[in-house]
């Protein structure tokens, strides 16, 4: 006899990419920023470090909300800080998704959201991307019986109640095509669909355009946002939710007490306050991802227009082994992220990284093309 709650136990666990030793390998596989964060996140960390830390932290993060919320033109209580967006996505679906109740995400997209609602013992429906990364009309409806193509869902159980869909996920942009949808098309989505959609913004400060707006607009709309990729502080763990305050005031009584510890609130608060940081570093990482993107390109690999900070490359055709060119990068000092997407495909997604460093990986790919093992 079992003790484990059968989802559980019959769920494989999401498998972060590989953290090598310091120093191993160059990291481009998990879209970690190359650069060091803003000095005034140190300086707070290190200020607050002096002041020492006896007491609990403030238990929303006021002074973080206070920032965010002049920078997205809302409310303070329009805010929600978590322990990484992660723990956003998590407090979400615990608040949204029921037991038995479905979630509906995009794919591929980020595995995060599927093994959150087997977590929750809810049942997810993966809606397949067009070819060309936009979402058939079905995303945006209420879920069928048994929908045909052109789109393909992923068996259920028991298929889906149409009166079970309960949260939507989307990245925007999207991982690992690093693709996006217009504000307009996601607005189309969320006016169309029965439940709240939460847009995963993770990447959007690379794209330029984001749907915050939207959330002033439909109530339904709700932006999650991370510090660990344009702000480079993957190690601090902070994200944020943006949404209407009725929303936060329910997400609020899921999260736990003091999710957020003192020091990331005061380097997360400091990061945030220094746009100009922000400002010069992405700019640089967009031109690598440029030079990446069109280097991959002329090497033969099928490379989406990435608005991220990573590219998603695929060769034409099976002649070229995804995996083999991994271990060989990988052999050579530098990881990439080796994907494969049961029944739709594989391919490698790849994290800009300094100048040097992309290039010194793409040459190595261009090494593996001329043949050398
Ligand atoms: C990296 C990533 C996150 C998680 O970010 P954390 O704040 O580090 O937990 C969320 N969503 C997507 C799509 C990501 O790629």
């Amino acid at each position: 006899m079992s003790f484990i709650r059968p989802n559980i136990e019959s769920m494989a666990g999401y498998v972060p990419g590989e953290q090598p030793k310091e120093g191993e390998a160059v990291k481009l596989n998990t879209n970690e920023n190359p650069y060091r964060a803003s000095e005034k996140a140190y300086d707070a960390i290190r200020a607050l470090a002096e002041r020492g830390l006896s007491r609990y932290p403030n238990a929303v993060g006021q002074n973080f909300r206070k920032v965010a919320a002049e920078l997205f033109g809302v409310e303070p209580d329009w805010i929600m800080c978590g322990n990484g967006s992660d723990d956003i996505l998590t407090i979400l679906t615990r608040t949204f998704v029921g037991e038995n109740q479905l979630l509906r995400l995009p794919y591929p997209s980020y595995i995060l959201y599927k093994s959150l609602a087997e977590i929750q013992g809810a049942r997810s429906e993966e809606v397949y991307f067009l070819d060309d990364w936009r979402l058939p009309d079905y995303f945006s409806q209420a879920p069928a019986a048994a929908p045909t193509a052109p789109y393909r869902v992923n068996p259920l159980e028991g298929g889906a109640a149409s009166d079970s869909l309960k949260l939507v996920y989307l990245p925007n942009p999207n991982s690992p095509s690093g693709t996006v949808l217009s504000v307009e098309e996601v607005e189309k989505i969320a006016n169309n669909l029965p439940c709240p959609l939460v847009v995963d913004e993770a990447y959007a400060d690379f794209a330029g355009t984001s749907c915050v707006e939207l959330v002033k607009r439909n109530p339904r709309v709700m932006v999650s946002r991370t510090m660990s990729k344009s702000y480079a502080l993957a190690g601090l763990r902070f994200g944020f939710l943006i949404a209407r305050p009725e929303m936060i005031e329910q997400t609020l009584k899921v999260k736990d007490s003091y999710n957020c510890d003192s020091l990331s609130i005061a380097a997360a608060t400091a990061a945030l306050e220094d746009q100009d940081w922000l400002k010069a570093t992405t700019k640089k990482i967009i031109s690598t991802r440029e030079r990446l993107q069109s280097r991959m390109r002329e090497l033969g690999f099928i490379v989406p227009e990435s608005h991220a900070n990573f590219t998603w490359n695929s060769w034409p055709s099976p002649d070229l082994s995804h995996e083999e060119l991994y271990l060989f990068l990988k052999n050579h000092g530098f990881l990439v992220r080796y994907m494969k997407y049961p029944a739709w495909g594989e391919g490698l997604r790849i994290t800009v990284g300094t100048d040097e460093d992309t290039d010194a990986c793409v040459d190595l790919v261009a090494r593996y093309l001329n043949g050398e093992r």
